[in-house]
């Protein structure tokens, strides 16, 4: 069946009322929900999405920061078809394994720091993360250390939905009215746009690493397992730490004995122009990285833990009759999962993807960077693909529009009616499109954004918030 018949067979008002009285959306707010319902997104193609009315939209999100590959490509979808039919699935558990997920954890371990070898699979970014809890926590008790278990995060930060991800999550409204674990110690942002006023970035950075050291001392650091962070903050607002901050705070945990674990969910497979950017931008050697989204260009849910030899040295360690590593998933290793994988890092590497990131990359930062003259545009920051721009009332003040002005949700709006998907985050909108954006699509985008605040701007003008 072609594309084009299997659009032809979507009953466009039939879907939108069954998502509507069936579809417990995630991130999703009910009074807009019960308003208007969803937009139903039904085809791509490369670049572009279309909903079920047939609009086409350049992609801005990549589905969720995960399409780094592009939409549409037929040979993920081949090698995914022919894993599934060869063999779907088969337990990974008490020494099973399968091909694609053997070959994947090595293909891993080639393109990954050189000391991270060893790959435990899962099946997103919470998951990675909320394995990696598990494992490091085993880790300090089998090393006879069983007080290691608190983990410092940092606010804003963001992690996962499961329990354990949620908790290491730090944006307060992600967990209003839901409840956390207390085993979590949440450190401030780096956020250099609203760090406190006259400090220079080197300061800034130096009252970061302070506050980190002081909190090991205030908690014991024989307390304390690890300390996550991405190494760009993203769902809480694309914060660029300052020059040095990751590589500091490392030394520091390196000296306590705490982990140092890089969440590089959105930041892997190429976003920054390298597979991984902890050691290639940051440079840091992360005890653990861990991995989802890009890994398989989001053609199939799959994540990833990346464990340095030391780690893994411990917890492979026998330990005798009836004891065996007890954590894992039915799906750690999925064969159509890792399959995708496999497909999408040959395109990565084949077609040169990292290498038109560190090309268009600073292209796309330095146009959008054009956006500024608009009224309400107070920060523009990010890295290459990663990027975000910052609404404010007042440049000056930097006082933030009041709520109920939604002008996040009002900017993605204009954008999407002039055939831009990009994300509103509060009052924050979110660029991190595929990885194959050319120069001539960044100037038709930014042509789009800057109707999109100029019409944002009569709007809020009109409705007297500004
Ligand atoms: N870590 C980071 C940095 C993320 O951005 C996300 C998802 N946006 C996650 C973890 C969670 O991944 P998932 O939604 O696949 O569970």
């Amino acid at each position: 069946m072609t594309q084009q018949q299997a659009k032809a067979s979507y009953d466009a008002q039939d879907l939108w009322q069954k998502d509507k009285n069936h579809f417990i959306h995630p991130f999703t707010d009910f009074s807009l929900f019960h308003e208007k319902g969803c937009d139903l997104i039904t085809d791509s193609d490369g670049i572009y999405v279309e909903d079920v009315h047939g609009n086409r939209f350049i992609d801005g999100i990549a589905g969720l920061w995960c399409v780094n590959v592009g939409h549409g490509r037929a040979e993920i979808g081949q090698a995914m078809a022919e894993q599934a039919t060869r063999m779907a699935y088969f337990s990974t558990f008490n020494n099973l394994s399968n091909a694609p997920a053997t070959e994947l954890a090595a293909k891993l371990a080639e393109l990954a720091p050189a000391h991270l070898n060893h790959v435990f699979f899962s099946c997103g970014g919470s998951t990675a993360n909320d394995a990696t809890i598990r494992l490091v926590h085993y880790y300090f008790n089998r090393l006879g250390k069983p007080t290691k278990k608190r983990i410092l995060s940092r606010t804003n930060a963001y992690h996962g939905t499961t329990y354990m991800a949620a908790s290491l999550t730090g944006i307060a409204s992600n967990n209003w009215q839901f409840d956390t674990l207390d085993l979590v110690t949440h450190l401030s942002e780096a956020n250099c746009y609203r760090r406190p006023e006259g400090m220079s970035e080197a300061e800034y950075c130096d009252h970061l690493v302070d506050e980190l050291e002081q909190t090991i001392e205030r908690l014991g650091a024989d307390n304390i397992a690890a300390f996550i962070a991405e190494p760009i903050m993203g769902a809480g607002g694309v914060l660029v730490a300052p020059q040095g901050y990751h590589s500091r705070v490392q030394a520091i945990c390196r000296a306590n004995e705490i982990l140092f674990i890089a969440d590089e969910v959105v930041t892997g497979f190429g976003r920054l122009g390298h597979f991984f950017a902890s050691e290639a931008v940051f440079d840091t050697q992360p005890d653990i990285i861990n991995v989802a989204k890009g890994l398989s260009s989001g053609y199939a849910p799959l994540g990833a833990t990346l464990i340095s030899d030391d780690l893994y040295a411990v917890l492979s360690t026998p330990q005798g009759p009836g004891g065996v590593l007890s954590t894992g998933f039915t799906y750690s290793g999925h064969p159509v999962s890792c399959a995708a994988a496999l497909k999408n890092i040959e395109i990565i590497e084949r077609e040169g993807i990292c290498e038109n990131v560190l090309e268009v990359g600073p292209y796309l930062e330095s146009q959008l960077k054009t956006l500024a003259s608009h009224e309400t545009v107070g920060d523009i920051r990010g890295s290459h693909f990663m990027m975000a721009i910052e609404n404010v009332a007042n440049k000056t003040t930097k006082a933030l529009l009041p709520v109920e002005a939604r002008v996040g949700d009002r900017v993605a709006a204009e954008a999407q009616k002039r055939g831009l998907i990009i994300r509103p985050v509060g009052h924050l909108n979110i660029i991190s499109p595929p990885l194959i954006w050319t120069r001539q699509v960044v100037d038709d985008v930014v042509a789009i954004l800057d109707e999109a605040f100029a019409a944002t701007t009569r709007s809020l003008k009109a409705d007297g918030y500004l």
